[in-house]
């Protein structure tokens, strides 16, 4: 059964976007992480490399926090596939543009409204949660 919402989202499409997204980031993930643990084995202490390492693993780190940032999002969008909320901007509770959607398919927010949030959070205002995770 293909349900289809009043602006045209097939929901099952978005559903398949979005676990095919959580599938990929989730691999790359544990890829990450396989590749730190070998390089960790082929380097145990080499003290010149040491600031090096520091700083691969605060590029590991930061970007681990942003793919699971990516994953709650992608998990929320698909609570609202199985709630009926999907698609409608959070904020002014308009449908989100289809194209916006086929972009971004976790996206929380019409495009007018995100940009109301960046341009609040580039002036520095503590915006909790509201910044989309960029891919
Ligand atoms: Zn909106």
């Amino acid at each position: 059964m293909v349900k289809t919402m009043k602006n045209g989202l097939k929901l099952s499409t978005y559903r398949e976007m979005l676990e095919k997204k959580a599938e990929e980031v989730r691999r790359s993930m544990s890829a990450q992480k396989a590749a730190q643990v070998v390089a960790r084995l082929d380097c145990p202490s080499d003290e010149g490399d040491l600031s090096q390492q520091h700083h691969e693993e605060w590029i590991f780190l930061n970007r681990n926090t942003i793919d699971m940032k990516l994953l709650r999002e992608i998990s929320d969008g698909l609570q609202r596939i199985t709630q009926g909320t999907y698609g409608v901007c959070l904020e002014c509770e308009e449908p989100i543009s289809v194209k916006r959607l086929e972009a971004v398919p976790w996206a929380r927010y019409c495009v007018s409204c995100q940009e109301q949030i960046a341009a609040r959070i580039a002036a520095g205002e503590q915006v909790d949660d509201y910044q989309e995770a960029g891919r």
